[in-house]
């Protein structure tokens, strides 16, 4: 049945389910950072995520905001490495994006994902083109702009795809910000690892709201 809108509990949940996939997809993770960086992204990730299992895990919030910024704050304070600053910076920042709101339609996916990308991108100041995560969030984030009237079921498997596609084509980027930057033209035909992050946190949000 497809879902109009989350409930806090659903997105609590719909979290504890990212941070099961992230973990299984460690290897995944430590295989990109290591073709174009210094291959701890798996296992920054692995922690992140661990943590926030323990942040979330049977916990009630007042609100969807809290949720996400319970995730961010969980990767920001035990990950390090660049992308614990930049994940935390995105679920916290598109998390508060969200008020009060008590529920997760589409709305509040557009809201969350462009609230979540302008502060990593002035942040971290990578741009779309820039073989970074960007290069699959901002893409989720206009796709999100599209589907705000749908229901949240169909917005996130828009926004998956979205981001899917925005990893795919960082493969075929030169990265010019973070590690990978030192390989400047040797870094084309590999994804960006952060992006690969990016894009099974969403498929496995999206697979989760299919219910
Ligand atoms: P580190 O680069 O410190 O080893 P990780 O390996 O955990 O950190 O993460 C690397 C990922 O971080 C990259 O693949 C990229 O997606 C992301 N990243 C690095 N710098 C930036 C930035 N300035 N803006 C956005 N994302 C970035
Ligand atoms: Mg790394």
């Amino acid at each position: 049945m497809s879902k109009d809108t989350l409930t806090i509990n659903e997105v609590r949940d719909m979290m504890l389910s990212v941070a099961d996939k992230i973990i299984e997809s460690e290897p995944i993770l430590t295989d990109a950072d290591r073709a174009l960086g210094d291959g701890d992204h798996g296992v920054g990730m692995e922690r992140g995520m661990t943590a926030v299992k323990e942040a979330l895990a049977e916990k009630e919030f007042p609100t969807v905001a809290k949720v996400f910024q319970g995730v961010g704050t969980a990767m920001m304070s035990t990950m390090g490495g660049a992308s614990g600053a930049i994940f935390g910076t995105f679920f916290r920042s598109g998390g508060k994006s969200l008020g009060d709101a008590d529920t997760f339609g589409g709305e509040q996916v557009a809201s969350f994902f462009q609230e979540g990308v302008d502060a990593v991108m002035s942040r971290g100041g990578a741009k779309p083109g820039d073989k970074t995560m960007v290069d699959a969030l901002a893409p989720a984030a206009e796709k999100a702009k599209e589907v705000t009237g749908s229901p949240v079921s169909e917005a996130l498997a828009s926004v998956a795809a979205a981001a899917e596609a925005g990893k795919e084509a960082s493969k075929d980027m030169i990265a010019t910000m973070g590690r990978a930057k030192t390989l400047g033209e040797k870094s084309i035909g590999k994804p960006d690892a952060g992006a690969v992050s990016v894009a099974i946190i969403v498929a496995t949000m999206s697979d989760y709201a299919q219910g």
